[in-house]
């Protein structure tokens, strides 16, 4: 049986090698080459980052040819539980807690991987019935998801993003939503997003929230779930968004049976993810934080509730996302903003009435005009709000040049 996958990516590449090893003759293309096409093919696996109206998409799906996901195609070759994670933002680190916790105290073969950089195909043949997967779900990869079910699942927020891709909010915000469907277990949610609230009654829901009573909330002080609770002040990992981050994991672990006292005795010693609200270096009493992976204004707002008296460093590859909401924030803790990329003017027009705002062309120079604008107990705080195609490889390659930028600073 013939295969074509569209994207030669690595989870492209990787559902090719399941396949193959399966028994399936696989075709590839990419945009960037030469390719053959075979005229039968029984079903087409589309890359993440291909749109659903790509022309070599769009043409499989007029004859009729089913149109899959990468993570799609590998659950078909996987056994034990499965874990999904999504939401706009928070999936990464959501994941990357829970497999912590998991790795230590899950009785079977622990595996980790989706958005999070590791295909499932890479893992999927390895998995057995005592195993579990944790997995991180992209809406793109949501979208191209057919049978696929996992056990239990989070949906952390949604917020606008990638509207660059999706026609609507609402077309966005479903492709998140359709993972509801595709959860035969416990889904956890969060009871303070305005879109998830219509589905906080649902059999098998349970909720977290910052604000009011729900299975797992914060009081001011402290997260509390049922008869256990926990200061923040012992959590890991540091910010707002982060508790619910902390919330969403430990409702995951509840629901796959993990006593919650012994899941935060192994989180003891989680170091946050690089790229996320990462401390750099104080530099003559001023504090540097790395960012670069906040690519929306969700993420973008979470960082400045996380930090007073900050000078900003923001801007990136256009999304079409409205910044405006974030205004107040900006005028309440960005004693000055400096702007970069493609959005760079823009945002340097919009904030001019709530800050000083200066566009900068190059990281480096916003760089360096932050720290000359800087007083001791300030935050330089990189958090581009934007995604960085603009100027980079990608968010790893943006962060890593702004703290080698940081480490040379005299
Ligand atoms: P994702 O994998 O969904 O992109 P990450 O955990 O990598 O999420 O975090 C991406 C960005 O969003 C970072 O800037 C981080 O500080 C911010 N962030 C993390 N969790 C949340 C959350 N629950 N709500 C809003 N922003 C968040």
């Amino acid at each position: 049986m013939n295969v074509l996958i569209i994207g030669k990516g690595k989870s492209g590449l990787s559902a090719g090698r399941l396949l193959e090893k399966n028994g399936y003759s696989v075709f590839y293309y990419d945009d960037r080459e030469d390719c053959e096409i075979p005229e039968d093919v029984s079903f087409v696996i589309k890359s993440p980052g291909i749109p659903q109206s790509h022309p070599v998409v769009s043409c499989f799906r007029e004859k009729n040819v089913e149109i899959l996901g990468e993570v799609e195609i590998a659950s078909r070759y996987m056994k034990g539980k499965i874990v999904g994670i999504t939401g706009t933002n928070g999936k990464s680190t959501t994941t990357a807690l829970v497999y912590h916790v998991l790795k230590k105290l899950w009785k079977g073969k622990v595996f980790i991987g989706g958005n999070f950089g590791i295909p499932v195909s890479e893992f999927a043949p390895e998995t057995d019935k005592t195993s579990i997967s944790v997995i991180e779900l992209s809406s793109y990869q949501i979208e191209d998801l057919k049978d696929f079910k996992c056990d239990v699942s989070t949906i952390l927020n949604i917020t606008p993003d990638h509207l660059n891709r999706y026609k609507t909010f609402e077309e966005y915000a479903q492709a998140k939503l359709k993972l509801l469907k595709l959860t035969k277990q416990n889904v956890i949610l969060n009871a303070d997003d305005r879109l998830l609230k219509d589905f906080l009654k649902e059999k098998n829901v349970f909720t977290f929230s910052m604000e009011k009573s729900a299975d797992a909330f914060f009081d001011g002080e402290k997260i509390v779930v049922r008869d256990f609770s926990l200061p923040v002040s012992s959590l890991p990992v540091r910010g707002y968004h982060n508790i619910q981050n902390f919330m969403a994991t430990l409702l995951i672990l509840q629901s796959l049976d993990i006593n919650l006292n012994e899941a935060v005795n192994a989180l003891q010693d989680f170091k946050g993810l690089e790229h996320r609200l990462e401390f750099v270096k104080t530099v003559n009493g001023i504090t540097f934080i790395n960012d670069s992976k906040s690519t929306n204004v969700d993420s973008l707002e979470k960082a400045l509730l996380s930090f007073d008296k900050v000078i900003l460093i923001a801007g990136g590859k256009d999304k079409g996302i409205d910044f405006s909401p974030i205004k107040n924030l900006v005028k309440e803790r960005v004693k000055k903003a400096f702007f970069l990329g493609e959005t760079g003017r823009k945002l340097e027009k919009l904030f001019s009435n709530v800050t000083e705002t200066e566009f900068k062309a190059t990281l480096e120079e916003a760089v360096f005009s932050a720290y000359n604008a800087a007083k001791s107990g300030d935050i330089i705080l990189f958090s581009p709000g934007c995604s960085s195609f603009d100027m980079f490889k990608n968010f790893e390659e943006r962060g890593k040049i702004f703290k080698q930028i940081v480490e040379e600073l005299k």
